[in-house]
This record gives C-alpha cells, structure tokens and sequence, in this order.
C-alpha cells in the first residue's frame, strides 16, 4: 500500500486507486474543515509559540559554554519579519487587504527556507516561532540552509479560486525583493497547496523576468516538484523510530505504537511502521479514533475514514457500525486524550501544537515520543518527561525528512535535472541516520535529553558559521 501511495501523492495526474482514495479522505477532511486545523488550538491556548521556541533555545544555550551572549540575542529573534498588506480584488467587485508576515529567523548557513501558512489565525508571533524552528531544523540535519516561515491571515475554505490566486499572487509582489533561489526559498504550509506554489512562482518569474523554479518548493512535479516531498516527512521518522528501535534493542514485531493525527504525516507513518513490521495499535484524528490490541492495517483504516469520514467506524479491516461497536479492553473507540496516555511503546503526535501539556504529561505511559506535529510538547511538559525518563524524538529531528526533501528539490531545480524516488529515500535516509546518531551522541556526551542536544547540535552549526562570517565581532562592545 505505502509504496503505491507513495508513487501516486507526489502527482496531480495519478489515476490508480490509492491516489483517488487519498484525494477523498482529503476532500472529507476539508469539507469537514479538518485539514490545517492544526494550527488552531495552539492559537486557542495561551501558550505564545515564539516564547517557547526561545526557551528552547535558552535551555540549550546555557549547556554550550563557550557560546557569545552576543550570538545567543541574535539567534533569539529573527533577522527580518516583514509584513505586507495586500490589496485583493474579490469576487463581489469589493476589493479586500489581507495581512501577510515572512519571518526570516537566520541564513547564517545558506539561504533561508520555509513555507506559507493561508490560517485565519495566523499571528505574527506564530510566524516568528516557526522560522526559528525551520533554523534550527535544517541546522540539525546539517543541510546548507537557513530558517523562515511566511503566514497570511485569510480562510481559503472561504474564498474562490481566484481570490486565492490573486492572494498568493500578491503576497509575492509584496516580498519578492527579499525572497528567491538565493535569499529565502517558502514552500507549502497549512493550507497552501503544489497549485499555491505554481502560481507564486509564476508570479516571481514574471517580476524577475527569468525561470527560477528553486525559489519555491512542494511545486507539482510538472513544474519541477521533487518526488517524494508528499510522504517525506513520515520517511524522516520512519528512519527515527528505526534507528531508535536498533539504540533501544527493541523487537519491531512487539513494537506497539498510538498516532495521533492521520493526515499527511500521521496516515504515512502508520503505513510505513505497518509494512514494516510494527503493530499500530491505536490511531485518531480529530473526531477521536480506535484502539485494537492486536493491531490495525492503516491502509483499511484509510479506506474506513473515506467511506465513513471516522476512523472509529474500523473494526478488523472492516466498516461497522459505531453504534453497534462492541467495547473491550482490547478493542474499543478511544478520544484524542486517551490515545496520549495508552499503555504502548511509541507514541508518534502528529496533529496538533500543545497537546503534550504539563496537565498530562504525568499521564504518558509510551517509553518514547516522536514528534512529527510542529510542537506537540510545551516546555514546561518537557520537564515531567525528563524526569519520568520518557525518550522524546524531537520535532526539529524527527519531522525534518519533509524540509530535506524540500531541499533536494531545489538542488534539482538548479541544475534542471531531475531524481527517481529511490534515489531521493538514499539521500533522505543517509541524512536523517546521520543527524539520528549526532543527536544521540550529544545527549550520551552531555547527558541531556534528546531535544536539549538536537538543539545544542543545531545551535553550535548554526553560531559557528556565524562566527565565520563575523556576526560575533560585529556586536562585542
Ligand atoms: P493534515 O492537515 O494533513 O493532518 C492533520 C490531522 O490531524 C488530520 O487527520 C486531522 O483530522 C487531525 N486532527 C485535527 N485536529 C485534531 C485533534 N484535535 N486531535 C487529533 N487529531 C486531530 O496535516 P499534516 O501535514 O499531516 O501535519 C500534521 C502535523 O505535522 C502539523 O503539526 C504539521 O506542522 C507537521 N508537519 C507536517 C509536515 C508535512 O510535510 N506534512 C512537515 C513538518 C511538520
């Protein structure tokens, strides 16, 4: 199933089974208004993301001893936030000024990469947070970029198709002086879309006045997409929970693992630990989901949650009634709390900001977490994790095969020249075992938990190259 989905997301032009089936989930998903509700809670909650990001940084910056205070302000703040308002003709005759934020966080290592968020509840904060995130992402597996994030405030559910694309249209005349192949490369984000990309990239070929395919990326692959961007960032922590299963001498056979989340990254995941062996044991998404001791097939739950838009509606491989359900011990719906706080060995968050909180932390049972969500954990449940010696995977890691495929795709693009998948999943695999063992090695070396030296990993790659460019001299007084 994951190898023909895998062949079959990266397209616009598939026609085989699992492709149409995707392209319905996703179509309930939105109809539903489900798809980039991942944002909102975090928006909801009174925890400000960009406070967090700079704690994070903070916790680490204090174990790197010999680390400039000079360097340490600068890595707390973005570079450049620019704000644009941009006027869009609407399809009422009205003309309408949507607000729209690029956050340029750092290009110390190369140019600065991230993508676009359409959310009503976009922030400026929000934006700021992300970009520190993408920094310190690429930073950690150790690929020659730097961090941004780009968000406007609109709600695409609401608007046609051609308020869209003067919308993203627009948000490029208003940045394209300080965005391109060499400066600051967006890409796809909650809401945005390959079409997205085509359209933003059209429009900055058109005011450069030349082809410049890598100054975005998660294009279509007629327009130079990469394959295999679409299940990048579940095959990124894939190869995590491989490497973590070989460090902990766990048997992937009785490996169980509860996912939270079963969109893009949550749905390929749960495929990918299936064929390969693992038992799946519970899965949700946002109406709550199902949990069966002896496992479930994810992809049958896919063909569930398109025929029935609930994934409690799964019972072996089957669509059931949910009324008639019976419950169990072994077998039963579970709510999007519950699957947190199951007794299983990974725990794999792949929805929400915020929804590991000092509230539940106490609660998890699973002996690891692998973030692929931006920020499931808040700093303060962290702490609790530590203690109660749960192995946290962190998000800047473990979610980064999708911004490393984002990267192959714009060194194609350079050099016009284009990969098979197996080619792409090498690469991607080299890089994400290599940043695994880096990682694993500063927490052994330093005796921290795993995001403490991811981010000491990427804020010495990031400060040394600083320090080269003379960003450290520049500020001693
Ligand atoms: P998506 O919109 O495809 O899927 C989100 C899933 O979360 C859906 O299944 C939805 O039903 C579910 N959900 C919504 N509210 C929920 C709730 N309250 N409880 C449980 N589940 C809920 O999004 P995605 O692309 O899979 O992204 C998921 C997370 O992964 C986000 O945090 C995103 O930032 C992060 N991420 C994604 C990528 C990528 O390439 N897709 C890359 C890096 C990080």
């Amino acid at each position: 199933m994951i190898e023909t989905l895998k062949g079959c997301l990266g397209s616009t032009t598939a026609h085989d089974s699992c492709y149409i089936r995707y392209i319905s989930y996703l179509v309930s998903e939105q109809k539903e208004g489900k798809l980039g509700s991942a944002i909102t809670p975090q928006i909801m909650s009174d925890i400000n993301p960009f406070e967090s990001a700079q704690k994070q940084i903070k916790t680490a910056a204090k174990k790197l001893n010999d680390l400039e205070n000079s360097l340490l302000e600068q890595i707390l703040q973005p570079m450049r936030v620019l704000e644009v308002n941009i006027p869009v003709r609407m399809h009422d005759g009205t003309t309408k000024v949507f607000k729209g934020f690029r956050s340029q966080h750092n290009d110390a290592k190369g140019p600065m990469k991230g993508g676009i968020r359409f959310h009503p509840s976009v922030t400026r904060d929000e934006v700021m947070a992300l970009s520190v995130w993408m920094t310190m992402k690429c930073a950690t597996v150790n690929i020659p970029l730097g961090g941004g994030k780009g968000g406007v405030i609109c709600n695409p559910k609401e608007m046609s198709e051609g308020e869209i694309e003067r919308l993203s249209r627009g948000y490029i005349r208003g940045i394209y002086k300080y965005i391109g192949p060499t400066q600051d490369v967006p890409a796809p984000d909650v809401y945005t879309t390959p079409q997205i990309m085509a359209w933003m990239n059209d429009e900055y070929e058109v005011l450069v006045g030349e082809k410049s395919p890598g100054m975005i990326t998660g294009k279509p692959l007629e327009l130079g997409g990469a394959k295999g961007r679409s299940t990048a960032t579940a095959q990124g922590g894939f190869y995590c929970i491989e490497k973590l299963a070989e460090k902990m001498g766990w048997d992937k056979y009785d490996t169980t693992i509860a996912i939270q989340g079963f969109g893009n990254a949550g749905s390929v995941m749960a495929m990918l630990l299936h064929d390969a062996g693992y038992r799946v044991v519970a899965i949700t998404d946002s109406k709550g989901g199902v949990y069966n001791k002896a496992g479930i097939d994810p992809s049958k739950a896919l063909d569930v949650k398109s025929q029935k838009a609930h994934l409690a509606c799964y019972e072996e491989g089957q669509v059931c009634d949910i009324t008639k359900l019976k419950q169990g011990k072994d077998f039963r719906t579970i709510n999007n709390d519950e699957v947190l706080e199951l007794d299983v060995d990974i725990l794999v968050p792949a929805a929400l900001e915020n929804v590991i909180t000092k509230k539940n932390a106490k609660k998890i049972k699973a002996k690891a977490i692998i973030e692929l969500a931006n920020g499931p954990t808040t700093p303060d449940a962290d702490k609790e994790l530590v203690k109660q010696k749960v192995v946290v995977v962190p998000d800047i890691l473990a979610n980064a095969g999708g911004v490393t495929v984002s990267y192959f795709e714009q060194v194609q693009n350079s050099y016009n020249y284009y990969w098979e998948e197996d080619e792409t999943l090498a690469k991607l695999k080299k890089i994400m075992d290599e940043a695994f063992e880096t990682v694993w090695e500063m927490k052994d070396k330093e005796k921290v938990d795993m995001r403490t030296a991811a981010y000491m990993v990427a804020i010495k790659r990031v400060t040394d190259a600083m320090r080269f460019r003379g960003r450290a001299k520049r500020f001693v007084e």
